[in-house]
């Protein structure tokens, strides 16, 4: 079988985690990268599982030394980046990796794997939804929602440089699209 990547991207919100655990639940051969992050642990979050959790320092390190297939500065002074080794060490299990993230990075290894990568965009219904979702989660502040509205806004002008737009309005109709796109790149 040839080498596969599975590439979801989404504004902040959209419910892209949502799909993506789903999916890693119903299709035993599909296996999540785990990206390494400068960010600080948050809740119940673990080093190795939920991310690998680096120093600033230990970030920039891997960076010279060429360990990532690609990082981004996604928020100002966090980065987060998808390791070579990840990526090495699940395809020596013949499974196919899952990545979840951001647009600029979804787009980045879209082109660096072309036709072994499909690409999945995550879309909120609106960008009313969108705020909604965000004040119902109660995860952050009003600054922070109306800084990831703004972010959501500038990415959704990317939609159309992934494979497919998956809209998120009833979860389990978004589900069960995600189940038939996945069965289809698999089976290609
Ligand atoms: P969070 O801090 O909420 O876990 O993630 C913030 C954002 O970083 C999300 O949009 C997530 O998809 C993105 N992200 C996570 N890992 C990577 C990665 O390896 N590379 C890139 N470019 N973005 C990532």
């Amino acid at each position: 079988m040839k080498n596969k990547v599975l590439i979801f991207s989404a504004p902040s919100g959209a419910g892209k985690s949502t799909i993506v655990n789903h999916l890693l639940k119903s299709f035993s051969n599909l296996e999540f990268s785990i990206s390494a992050t400068s960010r600080q642990l948050r809740g119940n979050e673990k080093d190795g599982v939920d991310y690998h959790f680096l120093s600033s320092q230990e970030f920039s390190t891997k960076v010279n030394n060429n360990e990532f297939i690609e990082w981004e500065e996604v928020y100002a002074g966090t980065c987060y980046g998808t390791l070579r080794s990840e990526v090495e060490r699940i395809w020596a299990k013949g499974n196919i990796v899952v990545f979840d993230i951001d647009v600029v990075g979804g787009i980045n290894v879209k082109k660096l794997f072309g036709d072994n990568a499909f690409s999945i965009f995550v879309q909120p219904p609106s960008v009313e939804e969108l705020r909604k979702r965000l004040i119902g989660r109660a995860t952050d502040s009003a600054e922070a929602i109306d800084k990831r509205i703004l972010k959501a806004e500038s990415e959704l002008g990317y939609s159309n440089q992934f494979d497919v737009i998956l809209i998120n309005d009833v979860l389990e109709d978004a589900l069960s699209e995600a189940d038939k796109i996945i069965a289809n790149f698999i089976n290609k």
